[in-house]
């Protein structure tokens, strides 16, 4: 529960904790443009160590952080094979295309998340005058429009052997690969192992309010700090910033698999409710998309505003569909008070 409503809509609405209040108030700060702030630099370390890479760049959100390892891996004309269904290629606002020049080819998204090895290969440029240059891959882990499916660490290690075979870098949108590590029980590093950079977030299930971090190289990072500061992303005293961060990395990511028994048990309670269709089994880790019968006599916006008035937020995620995600201030009660709220929302259907 968040000032009264229990909110689904996304696990960005997480409020910071106590702990990181604390650590924010307390925090030593410096400038850190001039590499000067020691709470940053604790931070980045901190993130590269649980990454398995060399260095990591502090950055305001997630965008930002694809958006910047992108320009540092490609320039302009250069061409990215993503998923059809990723948040970079749907929802950051084009940034790789209109910032960078970056021509995106997207390719479908299997349910589990993961694209086909053979659609990748098939996706790959030859060398022609007619054609951009292929030079990234880029993955999502987990998988936000896939029902937050987490990609394991073998499906990575064969796309790395393919990236190998033909000069390619492997890039890992891990805006949620804690949730990954943590439902796959493995550490986030066996998932990043065979990317060459990786982003995760701070401000989704670890609850920070601000920051993402991109891991990689050290000379990587050397550049994607030049490119962060083209774009504005600079930071100044950002160490009030990392230190609810650090405290998200060493107190946030192990309870995480609390959101995903939540999740399970939201999915399976709103399987037995009439009206409602979603494939529970598919639930991995915090994030449930359910869809509304067509045969329910209710809008999608009918159907939030009935929730509404039960002090219950969910995300309308396409026509019928719909997207709750459990979070940090999302407890077992009131799992079971949503679960109430949207049976009672739904006519009775005969
Ligand atoms: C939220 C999200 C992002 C972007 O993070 P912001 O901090 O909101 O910019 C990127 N990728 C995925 C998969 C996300 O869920």
């Amino acid at each position: 529960m968040l000032n009264g409503w229990i909110d689904l809509r996304s696990d960005t609405v997480t409020h910071p904790t106590p702990a990181m209040r604390e650590a924010m108030a307390r925090a030593e700060v410096g400038d850190d443009v001039f590499g000067e702030d020691p709470t940053v630099r604790r931070l980045e370390e901190a993130a590269a160590g649980r990454m398995g890479k060399e260095a990591a760049l502090f950055m305001a959100s997630g965008t930002m952080a694809n958006l910047v390892s992108l320009l540092t891996h490609c320039g302009r004309g250069d061409e990215v094979i993503v998923g059809d269904l990723a948040h970079t290629f749907l929802s950051e606002v084009g940034g790789m295309a209109a910032l960078g020049g970056i021509h995106p080819r997207p390719i479908p998204n299997q349910p589990d998340g993961t694209l086909r090895l053979e659609d990748i290969e098939a996706a790959i440029r030859s060398e022609d005058i007619h054609h951009p240059r292929t030079r990234l891959i880029a993955l999502e882990n987990t998988h936000n429009r896939c029902m937050g499916a987490a990609l394991p660490p073998e499906y990575m290690a064969r796309v790395r052997a393919l990236a190998d075979r033909y000069g390619l870098k492997v890039h890992v949108d891990g805006a949620r690969i804690f949730n990954a590590a943590v439902a796959l029980g493995v550490p986030a590093a066996a998932l990043a192992r065979d990317a060459d950079t990786v982003t995760f977030c701070l401000s989704k299930g670890l609850c920070a309010s601000v920051g993402s971090l991109i891991c990689g190289p050290a000379d990587f990072i050397r550049e994607a700090r030049r490119v962060r500061k083209m774009v504005g992303g600079g930071m100044r005293q950002a160490g009030v910033l990392a230190a609810a961060g650090l405290v998200a990395l060493e107190t946030m990511v192990d309870r995480l698999a609390e959101d995903h028994r939540r999740a399970r048990r939201l999915a399976e309670g709103l399987a037995e409710i009439p009206g409602i269709r979603i494939e529970a089994h598919r639930v991995q880790t915090n994030i449930v998309i359910f869809e509304l019968d067509p045969r329910v006599p209710l809008t999608d916006e009918a159907f939030l505003q009935a929730l509404e008035a039960q002090r219950v937020k969910i995300l309308r995620w396409g026509p019928r569909r719909f997207r709750a995600v459990t979070h940090y201030w999302i407890d077992d009660t009131d799992i079971d008070r949503a679960l109430r709220a949207i049976a009672t929302a739904i006519p009775n259907m005969r």
